[in-house]
């Protein structure tokens, strides 16, 4: 069968439907087909009125389809339709497993073109108003995730998370306590600033600011959004958001 289309990798942006790209916006608009992630923001894939909108998404400990699964309608989608969204949070290129996705397209001559958006970190750092990088104090930043698919090998994810004056951690929350066990034992100071910041760019932002040798205690406070984990001494000093003192009631399903 002749392939007719091609395969966008969309970033959707870290929620807030106004933080997408124009490029992003037009290809949903012009789409046959979206497959998009659970963190996608419904009026964002709402710009997508002609397109037929498969939900294909995974928000940990939930169902979601399959990888595997996901890659097959992907081809199979462009040998039918001419403008194919992959439509993914954030940046498409972190974190979102798109090397499985854009490897199979190669192995079935199948064209595909990237359109980045903004990564949760730097909606979480927005939220926070404090940059990662600062004369003197960090000139560098790593993204991390503590988070092991099955199957995959051990990383030392901990030398990374430790090598780099900040660090943003993704997926790492719901391990915070064992987290910070394990960079102090790897020889980080209990004293070192952290942020989790809660729901970046949404209504719900929260920021909870703590030390490490408290991260597991300010990540037990109720977090139900997707959250990420800051680290490093540029928030040193950040304060909570007012609404951490007090658990938030939430509209999102648990
Ligand atoms: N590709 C995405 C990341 C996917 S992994 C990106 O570039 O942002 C999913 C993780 O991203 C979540 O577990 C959480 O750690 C983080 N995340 C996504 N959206 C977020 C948000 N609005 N606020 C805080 N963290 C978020």
């Amino acid at each position: 069968m002749n392939q007719i289309g091609t395969v966008y990798l969309v970033g959707a942006g870290p929620g807030a439907p106004d933080l997408l790209t124009l490029r992003a916006a037009e290809l949903l608009r012009r789409a046959d087909i979206v497959f998009y992630d659970a963190l996608v923001h419904p009026d964002t894939i709402a710009l997508a009125d002609r397109a037929e909108k498969i939900a294909v998404g995974k928000r940990c400990g939930r169902h979601s389809t399959a990888q595997r699964f996901i890659n097959k309608r992907l081809v199979d989608a462009a040998r039918l339709h001419a403008v194919v969204v992959r439509l993914k949070g954030g940046d498409p290129l972190l974190f979102g497993r798109a090397q499985e996705e854009i490897d199979v397209l190669e192995q079935n001559g199948i064209g595909y073109q990237i359109v980045p958006g903004i990564t949760a970190a730097l909606a979480a750092s927005a939220a926070v108003g404090t940059s990662m990088t600062r004369r003197g104090v960090s000139r560098n930043v790593t993204f991390v995730t503590p988070r092991r698919g099955a199957g995959e090998e051990l990383h030392d994810w901990a030398h990374s998370a430790l090598a780099a004056d900040t660090c943003a951690m993704y997926m790492g929350v719901g391990e915070a306590e064992q987290i910070a066990a394990t960079l102090m034992a790897r020889g980080a100071s209990p004293d070192r600033p952290v942020v989790i910041v809660e729901n970046a760019s949404l209504p719900g932002e929260r920021r909870i600011a703590a030390r490490l040798a408290d991260l597991g205690q300010a990540a037990a406070q109720n977090i139900s959004g997707p959250a990420i984990i800051l680290l490093g001494e540029v928030y040193a000093r950040v304060q909570s958001s007012p609404a951490a003192a007090e658990p938030l009631q939430r509209s999102r399903a648990a």
